[in-house]
């Protein structure tokens, strides 16, 4: 039986120059953690591409969707792995474009990356093209813009065949891009924002503020739920979660009621500027889209801005909420996210909430408080959780104390 197996195409790395083989390896490493329900023999690097192979020699198409989900992966082709006997080879090019879907019009793409193979690109592209004419007598064959390609590709004593392909997620292997710490909510927008940055090759730290104990724990389940959801991206390394319901009481007691939300911004901002320190992360992450609601007009972006001295990326800034929305169903984290959770955004918020801050009544209410032994309390009561779906995630040293509830049972070991 021809064998299947599944080629990895990722345009992007190949751009990198001298950088290449760090990227390759790295997305060989991640393949090889995101397919590792999968029975595969090993990830391989062929001129080009990447390959991988199962221990039964037959690539599925469910490892074909699974490898399309990882950051790097421009496309993923399922292939006919032949050896270079001309008839063998023809036979796998009809039966991929036979399997690939509705078409009328065709063209082969035949390469030779190997001298074995006594026959020219040209040749082979003729040869190859005449056996599809003969079996698909009423299709075309269209050298511009075809609706199917049949790929043949002869590279170190083998030849793949290969028509149809699926589209991968794109951007870069996770781990070649640094850490960041992403503000996590249980919300629409934050989870679509964590794993755009994922994609560009960082590995996140989510963290996320509870209003625990004066709300329950349900927004810590559901941030749970998002991360399981992203798992086939393997982008998260371990989530932090902050009780914060105590203290968002108190910042309410003490600040003009508009101004609060700034002031909660203010110390999430700093709490996750600390991680990220303690995470040797080098930026933060938020979901705000400019306008989107009162605390994301630019005025008030300044002013929680200000609290913190790491850089803040935005991926959403410039997106609209449709947008979004179509992005959270496509990475699976829309119907988590609008299941309703009281979380810290929930509780004491203000009635009339202030849409332009300005920095000098800002800075007034935030010196009305002790924030800074408030800070060190936070940080003292953080909790962790860890998941272990990035392999190129290494936690500090230093340690804060586990989430006991929601740590899955092979990490706790008090
Ligand atoms: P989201 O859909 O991500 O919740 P949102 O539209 O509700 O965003 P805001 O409530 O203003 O907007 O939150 C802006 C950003 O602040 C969020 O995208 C997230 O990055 C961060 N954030 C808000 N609440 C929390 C929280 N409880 N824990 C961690 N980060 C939060
Ligand atoms: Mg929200």
């Amino acid at each position: 039986m021809t064998e299947r197996v599944c080629l990895v195409h990722y345009h992007e790395i190949g751009l990198k120059g001298k950088n290449r083989s760090t990227f390759e390896n790295q997305l060989v490493t991640n393949l090889r953690r995101a397919l590792r329900h999968f029975p595969v023999a090993g990830v391989s690097r062929i001129s080009g591409y990447l390959l991988v192979e199962t221990t039964d020699k037959q690539a599925t198409e469910e490892l074909q969707r699974a490898v399309a989900q990882v950051p790097g992966v421009a496309r993923a082709s399922l292939a006919y792995r032949c050896g270079l006997d001309e008839q063998e080879f023809c036979n796998a090019a009809v039966k991929a474009l036979g399997e690939a879907g509705n078409f009328t019009t065709f063209k082969v793409h035949a390469r030779r990356s190997s001298t074995v193979y006594p026959r020219h690109s040209i040749e082979l592209n003729q040869l190859v093209g005449a056996v599809l004419c003969e079996n698909f007598p009423d299709k075309k064959v269209q050298m511009h813009d075809p609706d199917m390609t049949v790929y043949v590709h002869v590279v170190q004593g083998n030849a793949y065949v290969y028509a149809a392909s699926i589209r991968g997620v794109g951007g870069l292997p996770v781990g070649t891009a640094g850490k960041v710490v992403s503000l996590l909510s249980s919300g629409i927008d934050s989870p679509v924002a964590t794993w755009m940055v994922g994609r560009r090759g960082a590995t996140v730290i989510p963290v996320h503020f509870s209003g625990r104990p004066m709300t329950s724990d349900t927004s810590e389940y559901l941030c749970q739920d998002i991360i399981e959801a992203l798992e086939s991206a393997g982008l998260i390394g371990r989530m932090y979660v902050v009780p914060f319901g105590e203290h968002q009481r108190e910042i309410s007691l003490a600040v003009p009621q508009a101004l609060r939300i700034i002031m909660y911004r203010r110390v999430m901002y700093i709490i996750a500027q600390k991680i990220a320190e303690l995470e040797g992360a080098k930026a933060l992450v938020t979901g705000e889209s400019l306008g989107q609601v009162a605390s994301q007009t630019l005025d008030n972006i300044a002013a929680v801005n200000e609290a913190v001295t790491i850089p803040v990326l935005r991926p959403l800034i410039g997106s609209d909420k449709q947008e979004i929305i179509r992005r959270a169903q496509d990475i699976n984290t829309f119907d988590i996210s609008t299941q309703t959770a009281p979380d810290c955004c929930t509780l004491f918020m203000p009635r009339r909430p202030e849409t332009h801050a300005r920095i000098r009544e800002v800075l007034e209410a935030w010196n009305s408080f002790n924030h800074d032994e408030m800070i060190e309390n936070l940080m003292q009561h953080i909790e962790y959780i860890d998941f272990n779906q990035c392999p190129s995630y290494k936690p500090p040293k230093v340690l804060p104390a586990r989430h006991k509830e929601l740590a899955p049972a092979e990490f706790v070991t008090d």
